[in-house]
């Protein structure tokens, strides 16, 4: 058993303009930080197109088609009032960003991985089902999850949200599937505005615990121990997904909680003890934010330095 390490050139190509947090570059120093030789064990695959109809789980076919249509030949095309930008690389990296969760499902549900990462890009986890919203246009995490019910006969997914930002479109998403969970930290108020504790989804199965700028290691990982994890294990999944998200550290431009490398080790490894209670260890790991080079490519070398250590 191995943990599986999955990315593809592809995501490299999905070009968001000069001035935009969400670049290639970030790929590049994630691929850069997991090619040091502690990372040998890796199993890595490239990321497959995810097909149409695994899309559609969560998705509505005409949004499916409206994005494929958006692609410029040449050029950025901005949806979403800016934040969002299609180039002509990005249909194809997109398909793979949900492909590469459809991939690390399969294989960590028939035990052929322990737990997987995904480094992807576009991002999922603002992507409501008929809406492009926050540098995301497919939602990866619920298309994941949606796929480990159907092909796989997951009775229960749990989401974990790491991301500083609240993600509004996996909650949108799993809102009335009392057989999903998203449980999320986020900083409020911040962008998208979503992610009160008064927001629980349609029957209990939306946890959100809000962090306020300036909190740190202390708050984040109070939020765990007494109220994210005890949801997970009250709602026994039979895999938990993340929303890898690193823009919580401290030296991210993006938002104002300060977190170090540590707290990712250590929530990886609480997030791994609950796999192992639920579900056989059985996790899956997506990237969503992270904007400061250095502190995305160390965050994400010790939280798949854990993943690598958990069996
Ligand atoms: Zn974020």
């Amino acid at each position: 058993m191995s943990t599986l390490y999955i990315t593809h050139d592809a995501f490299l190509n999905h070009d968001t303009g000069e001035w935009h947090p969400e670049r290639p570059a970030r790929l590049r120093a994630i691929g850069q930080a997991l090619s040091d030789e502690k990372f040998q064990n890796l199993r890595r695959a490239e990321a497959p197109r995810a097909a149409r109809e695994q899309i559609l789980r969560a998705h509505p076919g005409r949004y499916f088609d409206f994005l494929e249509r958006s692609q410029p030949k040449d050029g950025l095309v901005v949806l979403d009032g800016g934040d969002t930008v299609i180039s002509p690389g990005t249909w194809e990296a997109a398909l793979r960003s949900a492909g590469a969760g459809i991939q690390a499902v399969d294989e960590v549900m028939q035990g052929l991985a322990a737990n997987a990462f995904c480094a992807v890009r576009p991002p999922g986890h603002h992507a409501e089902a008929q809406r492009a919203c926050g540098f995301c246009l497919f939602n990866n995490v619920a298309i994941a999850a949606f796929h480990a019910q159907a092909a796989h006969g997951a009775a229960r997914v749990a989401a974990v949200d790491f991301d500083v930002h609240h993600g509004n479109g996996t909650q949108a998403i799993f809102w009335p599937h009392a057989s999903l969970l998203y449980a999320s930290t986020h900083q409020m108020p911040l962008f998208p505005g979503t992610g009160s504790i008064a927001e629980r989804g349609g029957s209990g199965n939306i946890v959100n615990v809000p962090l306020k700028a300036g909190n740190g290691s202390a708050e984040f990982r109070e939020a765990y121990e007494s109220v994210i994890l005890p949801a997970v294990r009250r709602h026994a999944p039979g895999l938990i997904i993340v929303s890898a998200g690193f823009d919580a550290h401290r030296s991210d431009p993006l938002a104002s909680i300060n977190l170090a490398e540590e707290d990712y080790a250590w929530v990886t490894r609480k997030l791994i003890d609950v796999a192992r209670e639920c579900c056989g260890g059985r996790l899956v790991s997506m990237l969503e934010g992270g904007y400061d080079l250095t502190a995305l490519s160390r965050s994400v070398a010790v939280h798949v330095q854990a993943l690598l250590e958990a069996f």
